[in-house]
């Protein structure tokens, strides 16, 4: 069974209670177009995942197989301590690289494409990431780390990071100069001069300091979340392929095959030593939407649906053939495009959204077996009720849904 599956319910309860807490602080740290964008984000990734992993898995244990020095035994927790601190190391690099090299930076570019920062966007991850990542931990497979060691040392990785993406947790004193912690995570999202390329650790933040890439939070300079390049958009196919566009864009208009391949493995500010161009605070304004109250209602309802399907397709996955998972993953990540494109106020979104909700509660009252799940009667009246109400709802409240996406100065 996929951890994450058990994570989902903890990831949407701490967001809401980080959400509250920031609300009853008077902190504006959430802005919900942004965060259900970061969360349909988190959404395709682990959609795509579901259908990836499985092949970067096979190569990882091809590699262990065939090649590997030794093999590690796993009833020894100081070989799982080290397994965690090499695979971290690996991770250093891979994360950097993806700051460094426009090619792995248009995958990783999704992560920093938020310009908030709260637990959803820990949650903004990329659905590219199976392209790359891979080679950076294949010297674990050498060294001879069993498989088992290596994807549970990964999925700590990766679970260690979510805390961190937070504002309402200040410095840590000592913790902050040995770990990954909300203070210094807040820099590596940072737009600021200083911020840029800086703090690329995923639990500890001795191999920033150590390669020389470590920044400390300053004091009483407002940290400016998101990308210099914004991405200005709630829909998250797009937000996963701008880069992509951007850089094949780039390459058409260069002259040569030299500069036209060499543009993919450059660093995203180009091959130049001079510094990066100086971020100006006073000019940055934010993205988000005017919607009104009862679309961004509408829209976290319609959220709240999708956790539960979210959360059965990948507990299920394993067990359906190539066409339903392909079907049971195209129907969540239309909900996620569909969603998007209420949020920027598309009137083909409006279109799209009606077919989608009634066409949603109505198969899903029609099919015998949802994607291996025999629903109860009163479960199938009650989500055929949701979706037939809400869509009436969606219908009424979206009238002028024309919603020009705004830019907001922050304070
Ligand atoms: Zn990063
Ligand atoms: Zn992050």
């Amino acid at each position: 069974m996929n951890p994450i599956v058990y994570a989902i319910p903890v990831f949407m309860m701490t967001v809401l209670l980080e959400a509250w807490v920031a609300h009853r602080k008077g902190k504006a740290i959430y802005d919900i177009p942004d965060a259900i964008t970061s969360l349909h984000h988190g959404v395709l990734s682990q959609i795509t995942g579901a259908f990836t992993k499985i092949v970067a898995f096979a190569i990882y244990v091809a590699v262990y197989e065939n090649y590997r020095a030794t093999q590690w035994p796993t009833d020894q927790l100081w070989l799982w301590v080290l397994a965690l601190i090499l695979y971290d190391f690996l991770y250093y690099w891979f994360h950097r690289m993806g700051h460094e090299v426009n090619l792995i930076w248009a995958s990783h570019v999704v992560h920093h494409s938020s310009e908030y920062y709260n637990l959803s966007t820990a949650l903004r991850q990329t659905s590219t990431g199976f392209l790359f990542a891979w080679i950076f931990y294949l010297p674990l497979a050498i060294l001879g780390v069993p498989p088992v060691m290596v994807a549970t040392v990964a999925l700590i990785d990766l679970l260690y990071q979510y805390w961190v993406h937070t504002e309402l947790i200040g410095r840590l004193g000592f913790l902050d100069r040995l770990l990954v912690t909300p203070s210094n995570h807040r820099v590596h999202h940072g737009q600021n001069d200083y911020c840029i390329d800086k703090n690329y650790g995923g639990i500890f933040i001795i191999w920033d300091r150590l390669f020389g890439t470590f920044a400390e939070e300053r004091e009483g300079e407002k940290i400016y979340y998101g990308i210099r390049k914004p991405l200005r958009s709630f829909n998250p196919v797009w937000g996963n392929l701008h880069y992509y566009v951007d850089l094949w864009n780039a390459a058409l208009k260069l002259k040569g095959w030299r500069a036209k391949l060499g543009i993919w493995l450059a660093p995203p500010a180009g091959w130049t030593l001079e510094p990066i161009e100086h971020f100006e605070p006073e000019k940055f304004e934010r993205f988000t939407a005017k919607i009104s109250l009862s679309l961004r209602g509408y829209v976290l309802l319609q959220y709240a649906v999708l956790v539960p399907f979210i959360m059965h397709f990948l507990a299920s996955v394993d067990k359906l053939s190539v066409v339903q998972s392909g079907l049971y993953a195209l129907a969540i990540a239309v909900g996620t495009f569909s969603l998007g494109g209420v949020l920027e106020g598309t009137a083909w979104s409006r279109r799209l959204e009606i077919v989608r909700v009634f066409g949603l509660g109505i198969v899903f009252v029609a099919l015998e077996n949802w994607f291996g799940f025999v629903a109860p009667l009163p479960l199938k009246i009650v989500f055929l009720l949701t979706c037939l109400l809400s869509g009436g709802w969606f219908l009424f409240i979206s009238r002028n849904i024309k919603t020009p996406a705004v830019q907001e100065k922050i304070a």
